[in-house]
């Protein structure tokens, strides 16, 4: 039994029907891995228990009735706690909405439930998902599930490691700079983030939301993608939603790829590349070549800007998006305060935590009248040219890969006082979210001392297909998705 739970969902849904468990045991014996080891790994917020094996039971009476099930009916899941379920708290790990209730259903948790998959709680995330490492959550922080003094990466760091961990088969995470490749990639499993627009953002607690989507985390590509489809969708609720039919993603995985052209992003290759991410990724890019793609250097000459931008244009988003928290509608107030405007600077003041406070000054000094167009209308400008550089490189390629972070996971605490190298951690991933376009992390190998190491898959928008793709034909070639840590 204790072995089903490490398998991928595919493999679970088979035993699912041929009744060798029930969708309510696979349940219950998931929340015994999870209270045997959440002490260790931290990763869960709060559990909805009754939720989960009511989904649970239905998926049973449609199996005892031989009726069809979605692909993902029974196989549980955890969600980031910063993705609305109605009736459970939502609380983005911030201590202003630690005691919020989630009056409505996101639209991803809505089609969760349509497709009869149970959730099996809300995980830790960096505190309105600002950070690299879940370190800044208000409550706990995270471990790593290959090595419990090391961070699980972030600001998914929950719904990676629950993953990881074998607390849950699926997960799902919200992306803004690179917060599901990076946590995926620390933790050795499979993260997609979606072309912008692609899934609905409805309900998703907003960070900078010309940069947020939401995607999915599993053990192997083809799990990802199956969850890929049952979240994707437009959606009336989101007005940057696409509106385009939602792709069979997994209906595309095994094509050759004999022809297919690679292009290796130079600048996310030279130094700063810890020696074993870099001679991880070049056997993976020597694998492709084996499996009949062409191999090209691309250089984006820009994506040195990148973090720059971003920490411009998702600061100044997030000073604007989380003027909400004021203590007058929900969330936490301050309880003493002796007029209106002590009320809302006590209220923030108590309920934000560090990072966030500096990420909403830096955003409100980059959008102040007289440094504008200094900084915010720069940035735009500078986005734009990002964007650009991309398009001329997937003129020339197919996709393009680099490693998902120059380094594999650092041990806590190591990295907290100093933002600036936290910032750096994100040097792979932010480009994709400042151009739109689609990107995932993929298991490619272990550093000296044993932690997983993560290939990055960049496409053009909308290419998702051809991403996975080209992932599941790595994973089908190679064995790193098979080794377990032992937690
Ligand atoms: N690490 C980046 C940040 O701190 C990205 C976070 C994210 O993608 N949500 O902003």
């Amino acid at each position: 039994m204790e072995e089903l739970l490490t398998k991928t969902a595919a493999e679970q849904r088979k035993a699912l029907l041929n009744k060798e468990i029930s969708a309510v045991e696979l349940i219950n014996e998931q929340y015994k891995r999870i209270e045997d080891v959440e002490e260790k790994l931290q990763a869960f917020n709060s559990l909805c228990k009754e939720q989960a094996i009511e989904t649970a039971k239905e998926v049973d009476k449609k199996i005892a009735a031989g009726e069809n099930l979605p692909p993902l009916a029974g196989i549980p899941l955890a969600l980031k706690d910063n993705i609305n379920l109605k009736g459970t708290k939502t609380t983005a790990s911030s201590k202003i909405l630690e005691n919020f209730v989630s009056p409505y259903d996101a639209t991803v948790s809505l089609k969760l439930k349509e497709n009869l998959i149970p959730i099996l709680g809300k995980v830790n995330l960096d505190e309105f998902a600002m950070g690299s490492s879940t370190e800044n959550s208000a409550f706990k922080i995270t471990k790593n599930p290959w090595d419990t003094n090391k961070v699980p990466g972030g600001s998914s760091g929950g719904s990676a490691a629950s993953v990881a961990g074998y607390e849950a088969t699926l997960a799902l995470g919200s992306d803004t700079g690179g917060s599901i490749r990076l946590p995926a990639s620390f933790c050795g499993i499979v993260g997609v983030k979606p072309t912008y627009g692609r899934v609905s953002r409805y309900g998703l607690i907003a960070f900078a939301s010309s940069l947020d989507q939401i995607g999915p985390f599993a053990r192997s590509v083809e799990d990802a993608a199956l969850l890929l489809e049952a979240i994707s969708g437009c959606d009336k609720h989101d007005s940057t939603s696409l509106d385009i039919p939602v792709a069979q993603f997994s209906k595309s995985l095994n094509k050759d790829i004999k022809g297919a052209k690679i292009g290796v992003i130079k600048e996310l290759l030279q130094e700063g590349v810890s020696p074993d991410v870099k001679k991880a990724i070049e056997s993976a890019i020597q694998k492709y070549k084996e499996l009949g793609a062409e191999i090209v250097e691309i250089s984006l000459p820009l994506l040195e800007h990148s973090i720059g931008v971003y920490y411009i244009l998702a600061t100044a988003e997030a000073s604007s998006n989380l003027a909400r928290y004021d203590g007058v509608k929900y969330g936490y107030r301050t309880p003493d305060a002796k007029n209106l405007l002590e009320m809302y600077t006590k209220t923030r003041a108590e309920g934000f935590g560090d990072e966030v406070k500096r990420r909403i000054m830096l955003g409100t000094y980059a959008l102040s009248a007289g440094y504008y167009d200094a900084y915010y209308k720069k940035a735009q400008q500078i986005r734009r040219l990002i964007k650009e550089d991309f398009d001329k490189a997937f003129e020339k390629v197919d996709l393009l890969v680099s490693p998902t972070c120059p380094n594999t996971a650092f041990e806590i605490g190591s990295k907290i006082s100093d933002p600036l190298s936290m910032y750096l951690t994100d040097i792979g991933t932010i480009s994709a979210n400042l151009a739109g376009i689609p990107g995932m992390s993929i298991p490619c190998g272990f550093d000296t001392d044993g932690m997983p190491i993560g290939l990055q898959l960049l496409a053009p928008a909308l290419q998702e297909e051809k991403m996975l793709n080209l992932a599941y034909k790595f994973e089908q070639a190679t064995d790193f998705h098979k080794k377990q840590p032992c937690i």
